[in-house]
């Protein structure tokens, strides 16, 4: 599953792996989350795409972010704004939603 790139970023800076082989946040040790939310994919240099819809991973921490704010379903997002989630951080153990 792809993240966007921004997302891969804070994951780097903020989570460290854990044993069970997910995220955890370096200060509160809990597991990192994640919200699927099918978005439309765009292409440069255009404003637009296919009208195609992927399914993107979001990633919070529970803890520094208890209330998270999401895009709405169909938010676009161009498609080099996004990278294959770095860490298999889709977990088994994640509902997909
Ligand atoms: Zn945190």
């Amino acid at each position: 599953m792809e993240v966007p790139k921004s997302q891969a970023e804070w994951l780097q800076r903020h989570t460290e792996m854990g044993p069970d082989d997910i995220p955890r946040c370096k200060e509160s040790k809990s597991k990192i989350k994640i919200r699927i939310i099918g978005r439309s994919i765009w292409i440069r240099p255009i404003l637009g795409g296919s009208g195609k819809v992927r399914r993107i991973a979001h990633l919070y921490c529970p803890v520094c972010t208890p209330d998270p704010e999401f895009p709405r379903y169909g938010t676009p997002i161009f498609e080099d704004e996004l990278i294959e989630d770095p860490h298999k951080i889709v977990y088994k153990n994640q509902p997909a939603l």
